[in-house]
């Protein structure tokens, strides 16, 4: 991670060579050895388990659970992490409540966010606040995230430093005493100290994509966080030309899905190489706040889930169908089957998942 320099901002030290960075134990040492949590019908094609850790010992995790907050934050994206150290991760802090067109939506959305997030860390500090991108509907809310809570550490790609939204984010960082980092192409080293069960690991291609230049979506940090047998990977808004270019990427357990569930992301080559066993998709309801200029999801990528998956399963999600948002009539909409190990947040309001370590999650 490049350390970011900045007035009164302490420096983010944490390099991947220096942290004792691996998985090489998936066991506790003189553990208390205790049943494993109740599991839920297992994945029928789960395809192999997550990359990156062995297979785990029996003691993995001892019991503890990682858990993920994907909130309904509308047309945006705020999930926070409950490691199973104590420790907590959030990725990014949906809109901004003053978002230029999105009317009430997006006040109430972040106001809420900021409640619940009270409500889960109960009173713990943000470890790690990690900005995928610098698009106001996953940076907007940070400056009121960072005031409102200890932050560890901030990081972002290092992109559009001149922006509103970002300036006001770093401001806020330094005035609250986070440390400022960068990930980017040439400085991926891991955001948190790892041990022996957890790993937090920047996923980022070799080179950006040449869309970058005018596309943020295309400069998006991806973060994976292993934990014994069980990962989860954010997305962001990686579009297609990011995910090809994506030389680290490895199958996971649970995946974010890319840019709100988007027919620019979640390529089938992408799938083949991820092999999600579970997904949730982050988006607005049709016409929900900003959304109604989105159109997100996208029935194809939500059928492409469903299939890799395991499906179709007992409920449907709202998609659009249309060739063009822009005018989009209300029957270009329709209901596309989902998984049952698929879960939207314009469906299912917060989503709430976790898992012992042992590769399955559940929703909680
Ligand atoms: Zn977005």
């Amino acid at each position: 991670m490049r350390r970011r320099s900045a007035q009164g901002v302490a420096i983010l030290a944490v390099a991947a060579g220096t942290s004792g960075f691996a998985l090489a134990a998936c066991s506790l040492g003189g553990g208390i050895s205790q049943a494993p949590p109740p599991v839920i019908a297992p994945p029928p094609s789960p395809g192999p388990p997550a990359a990156g850790p062995p297979p785990p010992g029996p003691a993995c995790g001892n019991g503890k659970r990682l858990r993920v907050h994907f909130y309904d934050v509308g047309q945006a994206l705020a999930a926070l992490v409950d490691l199973p150290d104590g420790r907590h991760v959030l990725v990014d802090t949906g809109d901004s409540p003053a978002r230029s067109g999105c009317g009430e939506v997006c006040a109430t959305k972040h106001n809420a966010l900021l409640a619940k997030l009270r409500a889960d860390l109960h009173g713990a500090p943000i470890d790690l606040l990690w900005v995928t991108h610098q698009h106001s509907d996953h940076i907007g809310g940070a400056p009121e995230v960072l005031a409102a809570f200890k932050v560890g550490a901030y990081v972002d790609n290092g992109k559009d430093e001149r922006k509103a939204e970002v300036r006001l984010a770093h401001r806020a960082a330094e005035q609250h005493g986070a440390r400022v980092g960068t990930v980017d192409p040439a400085h991926a080293e891991a955001p948190l100290e790892a041990t022996s069960e957890l790993r937090i690991t920047p996923v980022v291609p070799a080179t950006w994509p040449p869309s970058c230049a005018h596309d943020a979506n295309a400069c998006s940090i991806l973060l994976r966080i292993d934990y014994c047998a069980s990962s989860v990977l954010f997305t962001g808004d990686a579009e297609h030309d990011e995910e090809s270019r994506l030389t680290t990427l490895a199958p996971v357990t649970l995946l974010q899905v890319g840019h709100h569930g988007s027919d620019t992301s979640t390529t089938p080559a992408f799938l083949s190489r991820a092999k999600p066993r579970y997904a949730v998709i982050s988006a607005g309801r049709p016409d929900e706040g900003l959304n109604a200029d989105y159109c997100h999801p996208r029935a194809l990528v939500v059928e492409r889930l469903t299939r890799v998956l395991g499906g179709p399963g007992r409920q449907t999600l709202r998609a659009f169908d249309g060739t063009r948002c822009a005018g989009a009539q209300p029957s270009e909409w329709r209901d596309a089957a989902t998984s049952d190990r698929m879960w939207a947040t314009a469906r299912d309001g917060d989503v709430v998942v976790s898992t012992g370590g042992d590769g399955v999650f559940v929703r909680d």
